[in-house]
């Protein structure tokens, strides 16, 4: 059964429960639904490592967290990307079997 409650439209309000929970917004790509949270340069205070590009988004930058909406994963397969990295993901699929 299709789900109703889906929002695809990204100007939509967030959900309450998703808002609770730190999520800011569902993302339906071609290998699944990923919960995706912006993480202002401010409250960046790690290095992390893109998996899109390899490279160390250093502490500071304004980045992109995300990990699967369907329960594959928990916190620990959250991945720390490069803002534009996450938005060409689909044009700059990662090799690594992470995903
Ligand atoms: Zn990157």
């Amino acid at each position: 059964m299709p789900r109703r409650n889906r929002r695809d439209d990204a100007g939509q309000p967030l959900d309450q429960d998703l808002a609770r929970r730190g999520v800011q917004a569902v993302q339906a790509w071609s290998d699944g639904e990923w919960l995706v949270r912006a993480i202002p340069g401010k409250a960046s205070v790690k290095t992390y490592r893109c998996p899109g590009c390899q490279q160390e988004v250093a502490p500071g930058v304004a980045h992109v967290v995300a990990w699967p909406a369907d329960g594959r994963g928990d916190a620990t397969d959250r991945r720390h990307w490069h803002s534009g990295c996450w938005r060409s993901r689909d044009r700059r699929r990662p090799t690594s079997r992470y995903w």
